[in-house]
């Protein structure tokens, strides 16, 4: 048998985790508070994912950058892949929940903006 310890990250109780796992089998999770920890640990160890958040560079805006977001988690190993591809640049103007990447990194999932940039004047 093999033990993980995790802290959940689903909220600021940041609650101790212990994973028991029988090969790649999650057995048992503990120390959670509620169902989301138990979640948690069971997927952290069997198919870790993230939202990624990072910003891309705007051309003709009223600022530089742009922050945006992965639409949904991705894998954890594919976070660099996703970064990486993120070196483009986007054109103003820019709304909330346009599609800045599609399909980043071959995950299936969208890189949207989350902030508006308007047209330089
Ligand atoms: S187990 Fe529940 S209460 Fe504890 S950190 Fe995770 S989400 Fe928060």
């Amino acid at each position: 048998m093999n033990i993980r310890d995790l802290v959940c990250i689903g909220c600021p109780m940041g609650c101790q985790l212990q994973v028991k796992l029988e090969g790649d089998k999650v057995i048992e999770v503990s120390g959670n508070t509620c169902k989301k920890g138990a979640e948690y640990g069971e997927k952290e160890c069997t198919n870790p994912t993230r939202i990624v958040t990072s910003s891309v560079y705007v051309k003709d805006g009223n600022v530089d950058v742009v922050p945006v977001k992965t639409e949904s988690d991705i894998p954890k190993g594919k976070i660099f892949d996703c970064v990486k591809a993120l070196k483009g640049v986007v054109k103003a103007p820019i709304n909330i929940g346009d599609v800045v990447v599609t399909n980043i990194a071959d995950t299936g999932v969208n890189i949207i903006a989350t902030k508006k940039v308007y047209k330089a004047s």
